[in-house]
C-alpha cells in the first residue's frame, strides 16, 4: 500500500482526511491512497510566489535550460522506477515509453530549445525594435517576461509523467514556478517522478510543489500573474474554467479536453499501396497504445466509400492480433484501461456510440485476458464501430469512449471528407494517409481551421514519421472548439503561455538596457582596442569599431567578375547596366563589398575570434558605383555564450559610403574565445 504522498510548502505530507483509494488496473485491488483535505493551498501558493518565483527568475534562460537537461538525465537515469510503478495503471512496456521516456525527452528538447533559441539573459525578445519617431530616437519592442505568481498544472491520468513534464519543461524555462496536480487515478508514478526530481537537489525550493489527491480551493486564490494549464475531459474544463473568481481577475486559463480526433484514407490510397498498409497500422497503433487513452487516439476512421470492406477486413485482422493482458508480460500487445469505473465509462459511451454504428469487432463480453483475471482487472478489447450514415450520426462525432474504440465511416468525395473531419467542432490532430499533394492541399484548406495538428504520411515520410497520436514538443498541442481551444508546447510559443508580452517604448539607449541588446542610435564605446583583440567575456555590448575608408575602382569591380565568375552584366556593361530601372550605370557587386568590409575590418593577428559562423538580414540600400568610397562600422549587438570555450557575438555591421549613407547592413556572427 502507497502512501502518496503530497509535497506543500518545502514538506512531504501524508494522505489524511479526505483520502481516495487508489485500485490496480490489473488486479482491481487498492494498492495506494492520496488525497489531504487539510493541505494549506495558501501555503503553498506563497511558498511558490515567494521562494520559487524569485529563485527561477535570478537564473537567466540558458541556466534554467541547463538546469532542465540535468534533472531530465536524472530521470533517466532512474526510469526504470517509474516503469515498475506504471504496470499497475495498466500500461505496457511500450506505453511506458511513451510517457516516461516521451516526458524525459520532451523536457530535453526544451533545455536545448532554451540554449539555442533563448537569449542567456532574462527577457525573451518578441521581434525586432520598432522606430516609432522620424529619426530613431523614440522607438518600440515587444519583450516577454516571466509571469509573477505561480503554475497551476492541472493533469489527466493517462500519461503520469508526460502529462507533467510536458507542462513543467515550458513553465520553468520561463522562470515560472509551478504546483502540478495530477489525477489522482495515476498519482504514485506521478509523485515518484517530483521526487526523484526534488532528490536530485537540481530545482531551487519552491519551483515545483505537489498536490496528491484534491485540489481544495486553491484556484479561488490565484490572481492575474497566476496560470492554469488543465488537461482533462471537456466537463472538468468547463467547471474549472467558469469559476467566478477566475474569469473576474483574468487568470490565464488553457484548456487541453478531449477531442474527436480522426483519420482519414486518402482517395489514392486504394489496397496494395504503401500508404494503404501504413493507414492500417497507425490505426491499429493508435487504437491499442495505452488501451486507447490517449487524447489524440484516433476515435474516428473516414474512408472512400469504395475501400470500407477492405479496410474492415484489414484493420480487423490486425486487431485481431492485439493480445490483451497483464501488461507485465512479454507476449501483451495491450493492458487494461485504468480502473473499474474508467472501463465502466467506455462501456457506457460505447453503448451510446451504439446506437448510430454497429460494433462490427471486439465483444467486452467475450475476449480473452492473458495473465490476469478479467473480471477483476479493467480489461476492454478493441472495439470497431461501423457508422454507414454518418451525417445523420451526431454520438459518433461527439462523445469520446477514453479507451480502445474508434468508428469506421465512408466518404465520398474530399468536400464530404472535410465535412466529417469538422464535425468534430475541433479536434487535437487529424491525420491524412496520401501520396496525393493536391489531396493535402484540399483537405488543409477546408479543415486545418478545425484542428490543432494535421499530420500527413505517405510513403516518403513513413520511415521517419513520428506517428499520428505523438505530440512533439517542436509542434503545437492543443486545438479549437471540443478539443478545448488551448495551446502547448510548439518549442518556445510554449514558453511564453507563462510570460508576459509587454510593449516596450523609449529612447534607444533605454531599449538597449532593457532587451541586453544594443539597438541602432544608443551609445557606442569607441576608445578600447580593436573588438576583435578582446575576448567573449571583455567585449562589451555597444563596442564600436569605425574602419578607414576604401575607394571601389572600376579594376576591382572587374577583378572580382573575373575571379569570381559573376560577370553579370551590371557589373560589367555600362549601356545594359543603365537600361535596368535599379542601376545608374555598371555598380560594383554587393558581394564584393562585403568582402571589401571583411578586409576593412579584420584583426589578422590569430586572436579571440575563432570563426565567423554566419551573416543574417543582409541588405544592400545603395548602389556603389566605381571612384564611390565604403567605410564599416561595426557594433557588438549581442552575446550568447555557447560553452565553456567560447561564445556567440553578434554584431552590427553598416557600410556607409563616402557621403555617409547607408550602402548595406548585415548582422554579423563570430565565436569568440571565453
Ligand atoms: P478528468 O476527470 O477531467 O480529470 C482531469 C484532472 O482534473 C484530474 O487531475 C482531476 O483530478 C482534476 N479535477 C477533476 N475535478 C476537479 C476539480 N473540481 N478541481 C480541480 N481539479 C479537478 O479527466 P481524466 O479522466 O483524468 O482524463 C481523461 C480525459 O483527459 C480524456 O477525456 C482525455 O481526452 C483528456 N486528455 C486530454 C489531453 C490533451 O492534451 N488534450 C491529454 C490527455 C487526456 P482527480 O483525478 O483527482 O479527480
Amino acid at each position: 500500500m502507497i502512501d502518496v504522498q503530497s509535497f506543500a510548502a518545502g514538506q512531504w505530507t501524508n494522505p489524511g482526511a479526505g483520502a481516495r483509494n487508489i485500485a490496480s488496473a490489473i488486479t482491481g485491488e487498492v494498492i495506494a491512497q492520496a488525497g489531504n483535505d487539510a493541505l494549506d493551498v495558501q501555503a503553498m501558493l506563497s511558498y511558490a510566489r515567494d521562494i520559487g518565483g524569485p529563485a527561477l527568475r535570478k537564473l537567466t534562460f540558458h541556466d534554467r535550460a541547463r538546469m532542465l537537461k540535468a534533472v531530465a538525465l536524472h530521470l533517466m537515469e532512474h526510469k526504470q522506477t517509474l516503469y515498475d510503478l506504471s504496470y499497475d495503471t495498466g500500461a505496457t512496456l511500450s506505453d511506458h515509453k511513451i510517457d516516461v521516456d516521451g516526458g524525459i525527452g520532451t523536457m530535453l528538447v526544451f533545455a536545448s530549445k532554451g540554449r539555442r533559441e533563448m537569449p542567456d539573459g532574462h527577457a525573451y525578445l518578441d521581434g525586432a525594435p520598432e522606430q516609432l519617431g522620424r529619426d530613431g530616437q523614440f522607438l518600440g519592442r515587444h519583450i516577454c517576461t516571466p509571469l509573477l505568481g505561480v503554475a497551476v498544472h492541472i493533469n489527466a491520468f493517462n500519461f503520469p509523467v508526460w502529462g507533467m513534464l510536458e507542462k513543467l519543461a515550458p513553465t520553468l524555462l520561463a522562470g515560472v514556478p509551478a504546483i502540478v496536480k495530477p489525477a489522482t487515478a495515476t498519482c504514485y508514478v506521478t509523485e515518484a517522478c517530483v521526487r526523484l526530481m526534488l532528490q536530485s537537489g537540481l530545482l531551487p525550493d519552491g519551483a515545483v510543489q505537489l498536490v496528491s489527491g484534491g485540489l481544495g480551493d486553491m484556484l479561488d486564490h490565484l490572481d492575474c500573474q497566476d496560470a492554469v494549464a488543465f488537461t482533462g475531459s471537456a466537463d472538468t474544463a468547463l467547471k474549472l474554467r467558469s469559476n467566478p473568481l477566475l474569469l473576474e481577475r483574468s487568470v490565464r486559463f488553457a484548456s487541453e479536453q478531449d477531442s474527436l480526433n480522426a483519420s482519414l484514407l486518402g482517395p489514392d490510397a486504394t489496397p496494395g499501396t504503401p500508404e494503404f498498409d501504413l493507414f492500417i497500422k497507425e490505426v491499429s497503433r493508435e487504437m491499442t497504445a495505452k488501451a486507447g487513452q490517449k487524447c489524440t487516439a484516433i476515435r474516428r476512421i473516414m474512408v472512400p466509400e469504395p475501400q470500407i470492406d477492405a479496410v474492415f477486413d484489414a484493420l480487423s485482422n490486425r486487431l485481431a492480433k492485439t493480445t490483451i493482458g497483464d501488461p507485465r508480460l512479454e507476449t501483451t500487445r495491450m493492458g487494461a484501461v485504468v480502473s473499474a469505473s474508467q472501463k465502466r465509462d467506455v462501456l457506457e459511451k460505447a453503448a451510446l456510440i451504439g446506437a448510430e454504428a454497429e460494433r462490427v469487432f471486439g465483444n467486452p463480453d467475450d475476449f480473452t485476458v492473458e495473465g490476469a483475471d478479467k473480471n477483476k482487472g479493467a480489461f476492454v478489447p478493441p472495439m470497431l464501430f461501423h457508422c454507414a450514415a454518418p451525417d445523420l450520426a451526431e454520438r459518433v462525432h461527439d462523445t469520446e469512449a477514453f479507451g480502445p474504440v474508434s468508428t469506421l465511416m465512408p466518404y465520398r468525395d474530399l468536400p464530404h471528407a472535410v465535412k466529417l473531419l469538422n464535425k468534430g467542432n475541433g479536434s487535437l490532430v487529424a491525420s491524412v494517409i496520401t501520396n496525393d499533394p493536391d489531396t493535402a492541399r484540399e483537405i488543409t484548406f477546408g479543415a486545418a481551421a478545425f484542428h490543432g495538428r494535421l499530420y500527413f504520411n505517405n510513403r516518403q515520410s513513413m520511415a521517419e514519421a513520428t506517428g499520428h497520436g505523438s505530440p512533439l514538443p517542436h509542434m503545437v498541442h492543443g486545438g479549437p472548439g471540443r478539443a478545448g481551444g488551448g495551446e502547448e508546447l510548439g518549442g518556445i510559443r510554449g514558453v511564453m503561455h507563462y510570460m508576459q508580452r509587454t510593449a516596450v517604448q523609449g529612447s534607444p539607449d533605454i531599449l538597449s538596457a532593457i532587451s541586453q541588446q544594443w539597438v541602432p542610435g544608443s551609445d557606442t564605446i569607441t576608445d578600447r582596442a580593436h573588438p576583435f583583440t578582446r575576448t567573449f567575456t571583455e567585449v562589451a555590448l555597444g563596442e564600436t569599431f569605425h574602419s578607414p575608408a576604401r575607394e571601389v575602382t572600376l579594376e576591382d569591380i572587374e577583378t572580382f567578375a573575373h575571379f569570381t565568375g559573376d560577370t553579370f552584366y551590371a557589373h560589367m556593361d555600362e549601356e545594359a547596366a543603365k537600361a535596368n530601372p535599379f542601376f545608374p550605370g555598371r555598380v560594383a557587386h554587393g558581394y564584393l563589398l562585403l568582402s571589401f568590409a571583411a578586409g576593412l575590418f579584420v584583426q589578422p593577428d590569430p586572436g579571440p575570434v575563432l570563426a565567423n559562423t554566419g551573416l543574417d538580414n543582409l541588405r544592400f540600400m545603395e548602389h556603389v558605383v566605381a571612384g564611390d568610397s565604403i567605410k564599416v562600422r561595426l557594433t557588438v549587438k549581442h552575446k550568447t555564450p555557447r560553452n565553456d570555450e567560447y561564445g556567440e557575438v553578434r554584431w552590427h555591421v553598416t557600410l556607409t559610403n563616402q557621403n555617409d549613407q547607408a550602402v548595406a547592413e548585415y548582422e554579423l556572427l563570430t565565436m569568440n574565445a571565453l
